[in-house]
């Protein structure tokens, strides 16, 4: 059976019904209520394709690489890198910052608490988690999870710029500040970052910004913003399929 909107939002906390009535939320969710089977469709169409040939050898030697790397002390610390995951010709790229504890542990970026929620957040624009590819700055845990260092982004980061090669996503979601920050080289709170399409990088792909899963588990009132980035997003995805 297909939950309705309403059911996921309920899941990740959201009161739609008074969200609808807002003006900020009035653009953005002027598609229809099957918007969500709309984008589900268009991730089935998507399906239909995965790397084949140099691009699937290019992912694998990617992966070695960044297995093997000692390019910054994180490689001291931690269990084992976190590469990424998802499909490699996803339309979303969601970017967050560095794996945690569990995900040093179960080598996947977004896994416990924080990953359930962000499941439950794509769900609520129509995407499962297999629809997107989930990937971070740093492949490797920060001990005690501090914030990265500046040196250890930069040295990490043209893995992740291979990855965006390869994907060619159509939009970009960078989830929490530090990784808004980095990648918009900017020191902008992420309150002044979210809520507008940035443009990334050459390619220009719209890149939208949000909170944190794991800070909206600590801060339930920040959810209904993360609704209006998550509704930016669906509906850039939904212009970029006409
Ligand atoms: Fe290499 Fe990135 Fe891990 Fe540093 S964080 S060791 S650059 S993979």
């Amino acid at each position: 059976m297909t939950r309705s909107r309403a059911g996921y939002l309920a899941e990740i906390g959201i009161p739609v019904w008074r969200l609808r009535d807002t003006e900020a939320m009035a653009e953005s969710t002027s598609a229809p209520t099957s918007g969500e089977s709309d984008l589900s469709a268009a991730s089935t169409v998507a399906l239909a394709a995965q790397p084949t040939g140099d691009t699937a050898a290019r992912w694998e030697a990617l992966a070695a690489t960044v297995r093997e790397c000692t390019l910054c002390q994180l490689h001291r610390t931690r269990t084992q890198t976190v590469f990424g995951v998802g499909r490699r010709d996803a339309q979303l790229l969601v970017i967050g910052e560095a794996p945690g504890a569990d995900e040093d542990r179960q080598g996947e970026p977004f896994v416990g608490r924080a990953g359930q929620l962000l499941n439950a957040m794509l769900r609520a624009i129509g995407l499962a988690r297999g629809d997107v590819y989930i990937a971070n700055i740093l492949k490797c845990r920060p001990p005690n999870n501090r914030d990265p260092e500046p040196r250890e982004a930069a040295a990490c980061t043209p893995y992740l710029t291979q990855q965006i090669e390869l994907i060619g996503p159509r939009v970009i979601l960078a989830v929490g500040r530090i990784a808004a920050q980095w990648l918009l080289q900017s020191d902008a709170p992420i309150g002044r970052l979210r809520g507008r399409a940035f443009e990334y990088g050459e390619s220009g792909v719209p890149l939208i910004v949000t909170y944190h899963p794991a800070y909206l588990l600590r801060s339930p009132l920040a959810k209904a913003a993360a609704w209006t980035d998550l509704c930016m997003v669906q509906d850039l995805l939904m212009k970029s399929e006409r």
